[in-house]
């Protein structure tokens, strides 16, 4: 008698355990660094006939694509902090690549702890403080490297210091690393694990494996690469009066950007010719960041080859993402920042088959604040208070998202740093986009100070460059190839988005009320 009820006992617990394991699904979160849309086989874009990403394309036929994704503020740093915290950048405090997410403000693992999960962040971190609210953590110091990479873990050291050097290629090592402890995990709790791929970022450093990958093979070009600037692209903003700043304005490709382009960091011949320079330092950029990629690719078969094999394809939910999209020459630009499409907009691809139908496409209006809120709900958790996003895992069942947003917010800081830039901020519906270039530092005392001086080129002063509105009718104009802002057709509907615009402003608390001589120019521009 004593024996049935021990037995029984245990049988009690186990199935009382194996309906809650169950019910909640492994998260695996998978997010590479500069990995744009044009550059996933999935979104079907130029390139997609070179076959970039068939893992990737493979999720996206057994799950879900989404086509409006955006970042919040396309840059590494903030977009993390966002992802981490479900809040905008000025909500969070990390608006530029600065920024610090200290432990306490690390919402996302906390949350997922509470509801019962086993956390881990593993590859490229960048947010500076240690990410002690997960469980576990294995990160690349900064950018890291991409060859023979040290790593910092938990350890006899505080953090920084515990650092441990890794033979090989970094899009391999994250992957090992994330393997082994995938393998030796507490494997009575569902697991949350960020996997963070430092490629393709710059400088495109690829696995010797990899060289003769596109070797003989003709880069498709973008249609805009030649022509920046091209009547009725961008504004005084981005082009100076009479043009007098497209030297200065954005990083290119060409030899446009005297300072700051491709055809330099490749070595690319001065004396050719402007088309064939172009023509040179674009194939040149493009299969060193395709080589990358097919690394990261090429990984993440390895790391679903594990799942399927140990019985964890089909309970947990796999999410692709980058942090931000990346100009692969379109308009001549280079990296990323702009609130243009090729930027500001993120691959965003999620498998989970037991609610998620095979091969379907979302075009809902979501954003980097949505994230953490839609994994916690997955996870049987609600999102804290401070979260600003909202989950959006309605539209997993393919059901419509209630009171959804029309327009999403975006807002660039870093005023003529780096990729020179301007500083902008604007709202993408789902088929226009305003912005507008502010074109100030955040701190007013930057003025007059020089930027980083770049390889062979001189230092620039930051200073403010000219204000101005943009306004793109993505439905006619896809490639944002003419600035409509002065076309009365669209007064009325500028001046619709204008208003909402200001009303996202204030309600996100992403207003200027603490930077005056940004409000000033704001309040003699609206
Ligand atoms: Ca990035």
């Amino acid at each position: 008698m004593k024996k049935l009820s021990l037995i029984l006992f245990a049988s009690c617990s186990m199935i009382v355990f194996s309906i809650d394991a169950a019910d909640r699904p492994n998260i695996l979160y998978i997010m590479s660094d500069d990995h744009t849309t044009q550059a996933v086989g999935a979104y079907g874009g130029r390139l997609a006939k070179l076959n970039p990403t068939p893992t990737l394309d493979k999720l996206a036929a057994e799950g879900m694509r989404f086509d409006r994704v955006f970042c919040t503020n396309s840059i590494c740093t903030p977009s993390r902090a966002t992802i981490l915290t479900g809040q905008y950048s000025q909500t969070n405090g990390v608006t530029d690549l600065n920024g610090v997410l200290p432990p306490e403000r690390q919402y996302l693992p906390q949350e997922m702890k509470k509801a019962g999960y086993l956390t881990a962040m593993i590859g490229k971190w960048h947010l500076e403080a240690e990410p002690a609210s997960f469980d576990y953590y294995n990160v690349l110091p900064g950018q890291g490297k991409y060859f023979d990479p040290d790593f910092i873990a938990r350890g006899d050291k505080d953090w920084p210091k515990n650092v441990v050097k890794h033979e090989g290629y970094v899009s391999d090592v994250i992957t090992d690393i994330g393997l082994d402890w995938l393998e030796k995990r507490d494997k009575t709790k569902p697991f949350f694990l960020m996997l963070h791929h430092k490629a393709p970022h710059d400088m495109f450093e690829f696995a010797p494996r990899y060289a003769d990958y596109l070797k003989d093979t003709e880069i498709p070009e973008p249609d805009n690469l030649y022509d920046q600037p091209a009547a009725g692209f961008g504004s005084v903003a981005t082009r100076g009066e009479n043009d007098s700043l497209v030297h200065r304005i954005g990083t290119s490709v060409s030899k446009r950007h005297p300072v700051r382009n491709y055809g330099i960091d490749f070595n690319i011949s001065p004396g050719l010719d402007d088309h064939e320079y172009t023509h040179q330092a674009y194939q040149e950029y493009l299969k060193r960041y395709l080589r990358c990629v097919k690394g990261v690719d090429d990984n993440l078969a390895r790391l679903f080859d594990y799942l399927k094999k140990n019985g964890l394809l089909d309970n947990t939910v796999i999410i692709y993402t980058s942090d931000q999209g990346m100009m692969l020459g379109e308009h001549d630009y280079i990296d990323k920042r702009w609130m243009y499409e090729e930027s500001m907009r993120m691959p965003f691809i999620m498998r989970y088959p037991k609610l998620i139908k095979a091969g379907t496409v979302n075009s809902d209006l979501i954003n980097n604040t949505d994230f953490a809120p839609t994994m916690l709900k997955l996870a049987g958790a609600k999102a804290p208070a401070q979260m600003q996003g909202r989950s959006f895992d309605a539209a997993l069942a393919g059901q419509p998202l209630a009171h959804w947003r029309t327009a999403t917010y975006y807002r660039y800081w870093m005023h003529l740093m780096h990729h020179d830039n301007p500083a902008h901020f604007g709202i993408r519906t789902a088929d226009s986009k305003l912005i507008f270039y502010y074109s100030q530092a955040e701190d007013e005392a930057s003025n007059g100070k020089l930027t980083m001086p770049w390889k062979k080129g001189a230092s620039y002063k930051i200073e403010p460059t000219p204000s101005a509105w943009e306004f793109y009718d993505l439905s006619t104009d896809p490639q944002e190839m003419h600035n409509q802002y002065a076309n009365p057709e669209y007064a009325a509907k500028i001046s619709e988005l204008k208003a909402e615009l200001k009303r996202q402003r204030e309600e996100l608390h992403e207003g200027d009320e603490s930077h005056p001589h940004i409000q000033k120019v704001i309040d003699e521009n609206w």
